[in-house]
């Protein structure tokens, strides 16, 4: 949760102004991936029991699943293509048919988003907990996309819808049962890899997934380029029944937003590749704020929130 100075964000910013600066060309911390000198993305995620999934709601096929799928993500937000990954496994003792239960979901997810499991560590500790590092490639010889491109002018787009993992985690925290989709989205959200790569060759100046809420993420994006943004409320693609604040604060949804100039020649881009057209959700601005709008002639703050881990 958002955590003031003491939180993950703040940490981040205090490691980073102790490392040197990365050379020209590479990409170091403050981008969803590391660009490589040699152009390759490197990163990193972990999902832990208790903080990122919830074994009485999922399964643990589910979570290696989604260990796999959030690296992935992270991958397509730069335009990429998954290559390679490694995974870390953090078993609790005494709990038989664990480790093999999340390899299942592991091998599938390396399985179906085509990316090699190459190596890895197993171990035992408190709780389970799945660290998974990737590196993919762009295609095609383009540039990654960075969170850092946007200008003014340049429309927002986001790949498909923004709150279903949220309105799946208020209904299991209300006792109810989630809607297929709501669940699928929560417990195997599906990298938007190829909507990564439509959007780098549609001319996309920035990207980035959303992994902690809208919000939050452009928050991020317009943080590395220097801009504002002005969300339109009714132009949000969200849930039925899911108040847009929940839909611009709850995360895991793994959707790609991301700015270009030319909206025509996104549409065209993603109909070249056979993929449902993103939805122009907003527009880059100039001056330091986040607007919603909820009219044509009036709005207000985007709501703060999303995730942060606050670690003290
Ligand atoms: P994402 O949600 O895209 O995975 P994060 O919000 O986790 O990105 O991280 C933001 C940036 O900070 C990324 O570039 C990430 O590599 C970097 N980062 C996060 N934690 C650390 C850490 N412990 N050491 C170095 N870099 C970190
Ligand atoms: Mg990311």
């Amino acid at each position: 949760m958002i955590g003031a100075m003491a939180g993950e964000f703040a940490f981040i910013e205090r490691l980073r102004a102790r490392l040197p600066d990365p050379p020209a060309g590479v990409v170091g911390i403050g981008d969803d991936c590391a660009v490589l000198a040699d152009g390759r993305l490197f990163a990193v995620d972990s999902l832990v029991a208790g903080t990122h999934f919830d074994l009485r709601w999922c399964t643990p096929a589910d979570a290696g699943w989604k260990a796999v799928a959030v690296n992935v993500s992270d991958i397509a937000a730069m335009g990429g293509r998954p290559e390679a990954a490694v995974v870390a496994v953090t078993l609790p003792p005494g709990e038989p048919g664990l480790a093999d239960a999340v390899g299942d979901g592991l091998v599938e997810a390396a399985t179906e988003l085509g990316v090699a499991l190459v190596g890895g560590d197993t171990t035992s500790g408190p709780v389970l907990s799945i660290t998974v590092a990737v590196l993919g490639r762009v295609p095609d010889g383009r540039a990654p996309v960075l969170r850092r491109g946007a200008s003014v002018g340049d429309t927002v787009f986001v790949t498909g819808p923004l709150g279903l993992a949220t309105q799946a985690l208020d209904d299991l925290a209300a006792g109810r049962t989630p809607s297929p989709p709501a669940a699928a989205r929560l417990h195997r959200p599906w990298p938007r890899v190829a909507d990564g790569e439509a959007a780098a060759a549609g001319g996309a100046t920035a990207m980035i997934d959303v992994s902690d809420g809208l919000s939050a993420d452009i928050g991020h994006l317009c943080d590395a380029s220097g801009v504002a943004v002005g969300i339109e409320q009714a132009a949000v693609p969200r849930p039925d029944g899911l108040s847009i604040e929940r839909a611009l604060t709850g995360g895991d949804d793994y959707e790609l937003c991301f700015t270009a100039p030319d909206r025509a020649r996104v549409d065209a881009s993603f109909a070249a590749a056979e993929l449902p057209a993103p939805h122009a959700v907003g527009a880059i601005i100039g001056g330091d704020r986040r607007l919603l709008l909820l009219t044509p002639d009036s709005f207000t703050d985007l709501p703060t929130g999303g995730w942060e881990h606050d670690i003290g």
